[in-house]
C-alpha cells in the first residue's frame, strides 16, 4: 500500500548531507505516522465489576474521512477507526460501544453478573500499540453477548451486527489489498500471509451472516420502536434498510423505502443523492 511505500523513501540522498548519521536521523523522524499516533489510551471504570480499564481511543479531529460505503460504513484515510468504537472489560467481559459503555441499569448489571462475568475468563491487559482485525472482532462479538444478555433493543443490537460486519469487511479489505499488492509486485507471500489470505472466502460469508442479522433486525425496530434509532433518524435508518435489502436482492423492499426518500421533503441532498445512487444499482443489477 501507498503508505508502506512512502515510508521506505529516503528523504535525502547518500552524500547529499556529508553525514549518514545525520541521514539516518533524518529519514526516522520524517518516518509517516503509524495506526498508533492517532489513537490514546482513554480511562473507564467498569460499571459492572468496577475495575479500572484502558482502552484505545482515536484522536478524533487528526483523521480524514474519504467516504462511505453503500451501506453507510464510515472511512478514514488513516485507519480503520470503526476498530476502536468498543470499551471492553477483560475482567468480567461486559462491553459495549463507547458512546453507552456507562449507559446500564441495575437489573442489566444484575443480568452480566450472573451471565457472563461469573464464567468470563479473565484476560491478560492489552500490551499492543493498536488493535489487530482479530482483536476488534472479538470486542465486537463480546460487546453482541452483552447486548443481547442485557436485553438491549433491537436496533442496538442490529447496529452491533452492523458495525461486526464492517470490521469483517475491513479484515478483507486488507487482504484482497494485500494479495493485490502481492501480485502487482511478484512478491511471493509468506506462509502465514498466505494462510491469512485463504480467510477470504470464510470473512464473506461472515460478513453476510452478520448483515442479515442487522436487516432484520432494523426491520423489527423500524415497526416497534422510536426514532431516533443509534443516533440515525428515520430517513437514514429506511435507506440503511434499502442497502442492506439490496445486498439481500430483496429490491422491493429497497425501492419501495428509496422512493419514499427521494419524494420527501426533510431528507438531505446527501442522502438523496445515496438513494438515487443504490436506486440506480438496483436498477442495473435486477434487470
Ligand atoms: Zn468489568
Amino acid at each position: 500500500m501507498g503508505l508502506a511505500e512512502l515510508e521506505d523513501l529516503e528523504v535525502f540522498k547518500p552524500g547529499e548531507t556529508g553525514n549518514v548519521e545525520k541521514e539516518e536521523a533524518a529519514v526516522v523522524s520524517k518516518k509517516l505516522p503509524q495506526e498508533a499516533d492517532y489513537l490514546f489510551d482513554r480511562k473507564y471504570v467498569c460499571p459492572v465489576c468496577g475495575s479500572a480499564i484502558t482502552s484505545k481511543a482515536v484522536r478524533s479531529g487528526h483523521v480524514k474521512t474519504v467516504g462511505t460505503d453503500m451501506d453507510l460504513r464510515p472511512k478514514y484515510e488513516q485507519l480503520d477507526t470503526l476498530k476502536y468504537d468498543i470499551v471492553a472489560c477483560r475482567v468480567c467481559g461486559y462491553a459495549a460501544l463507547a458512546r453507552n459503555f456507562t449507559d446500564i441499569t441495575e437489573s442489566q448489571i444484575a443480568l452480566v453478573q450472573s451471565k457472563i462475568k461469573a464464567t468470563f475468563k479473565t484476560q491478560a491487559e492489552f500490551t499492543g500499540s493498536m488493535y489487530s482485525y482479530d482483536d476488534a472482532l472479538e470486542r465486537y462479538k463480546l460487546a453482541l453477548v452483552s447486548a443481547i444478555v442485557k436485553q438491549d433493543k433491537t436496533s442496538e443490537r442490529a447496529y452491533l451486527c452492523l458495525k461486526t460486519a464492517w470490521i469483517l469487511r475491513g479484515k478483507r479489505e486488507m487482504l484482497e489489498a494485500m494479495l493485490t499488492e502481492a501480485k502487482a509486485t511478484g512478491k511471493k507471500l509468506k506462509k502465514e500471509e498466505t494462510q491469512l489470505v485463504s480467510q477470504i472466502p470464510e470473512l464473506v460469508k461472515e460478513e453476510k451472516a452478520y448483515l442479515k442479522n442487522a436487516l432484520e433486525g432494523f426491520l423489527g425496530a423500524r415497526r416497534t420502536e422510536n426514532f431516533p434509532m443509534c443516533g440515525m433518524d428515520e430517513l437514514t435508518v429506511d435507506y440503511l434498510i434499502a442497502a442492506l435489502a439490496t445486498v439481500f436482492e430483496q429490491y422491493d423492499v429497497a425501492k419501495k423505502l428509496l422512493g419514499n426518500i427521494l419524494v420527501s421533503r426533510v431528507a438531505s441532498n446527501r442522502l438523496k443523492d445515496k438513494a438515487r445512487d443504490l436506486k440506480d444499482t438496483i436498477a442495473k443489477v435486477s434487470q
